[in-house]
């Protein structure tokens, strides 16, 4: 019988039953230098829309391989709509919240620039690559997207207001938490601002939008990494898919 290791892995395209499918250079790699699985080992893999499947490593070349799809073991579900918009933070921190959101299921991430925003280097696609080995490892059937980095301002003025956009406010004028997140359906929105804070034009901005809700996240004040992993946490046990 051969093993099932615990690999699972991302393909960017379409997978289906008894078809098989040619690995790209980077995943043949990832799976033979790096994980170094044989072939005949099988594996999970999932392509972002129809679902997980077991597969059975085929080698084809020194440095190239590709996969037996045998059965699906999941459906596809989605992740609720929801987004974390961050403004980036240093290097490690910007990682480990990303990680995190997707971890705690969110759909996709924006990265927002505020006044105060300590770090200008967006890196979107490393960000990308680490939102897809988040997913692999969390077991998500979905890939979460994060999209082009926007200013707060710009962010604010195109917002579809079918949405409701949660600020993060550490000011202490927000209602708590679980009385907002209460019946508070996506799709939804949850905005924490940089290390330095909003700024007093961008709190005076977010308050007066019909669509913006300020929550509190308790009397201390977290930092910007911990305000994302609390408010996604506190939705997802309310409203979300934690239920
Ligand atoms: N420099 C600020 C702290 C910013 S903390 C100061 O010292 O006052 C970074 C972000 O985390 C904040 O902008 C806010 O969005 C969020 N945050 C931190 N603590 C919070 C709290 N108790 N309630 C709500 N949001 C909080």
């Amino acid at each position: 019988m051969p093993k099932t290791s615990k690999t699972r892995i991302y393909i960017d395209g379409s997978l289906a039953c008894d078809s098989q499918l040619v690995l790209s250079p980077d995943l043949a790699h990832y799976l033979l230098s790096v994980m170094r699985l044989s072939g005949g080992e099988h594996i999970l893999a999932f392509d972002g829309h129809s679902g997980e499947y077991e597969c059975e490593l085929q080698i084809l070349g020194k440095r190239s391989a590709a996969v037996k799809i045998l059965s699906k073991t999941r459906d596809f579900v989605a992740t609720p709509d929801i987004r974390l918009l961050f403004a980036p933070l240093k290097k490690d921190c910007t990682d480990f919240v990303i990680e995190k959101a997707v971890e705690l299921g969110v759909r996709a991430i924006v990265p927002i620039i505020t006044e105060h925003s300590i770090s200008d280097k967006i890196k979107i696609e490393r960000w990308r690559a680490q939102a897809t080995e988040a997913a692999e490892q969390s077991r998500r059937v979905d890939i979460p997207s994060i999209a082009e980095s926007v200013t707060l301002s710009k962010f604010i003025a195109a917002y579809n207001p079918a949405r409701t956009l949660y600020f993060m406010d550490e000011t202490g004028s927000g209602r708590p938490a679980a009385q907002v997140f209460q019946n508070a359906p996506a799709p939804a929105d949850f905005l924490i601002g940089p290390e330095g804070g909003f700024s007093d034009s961008e709190l005076k901005l977010l308050r007066s939008q019909p669509f913006a809700r300020a929550v509190s996240l308790g009397p201390r004040i977290l930092r910007a990494e911990t305000a994302a992993i609390a408010a996604l946490s506190c939705w997802q046990s309310l409203s979300g898919d934690w239920q």
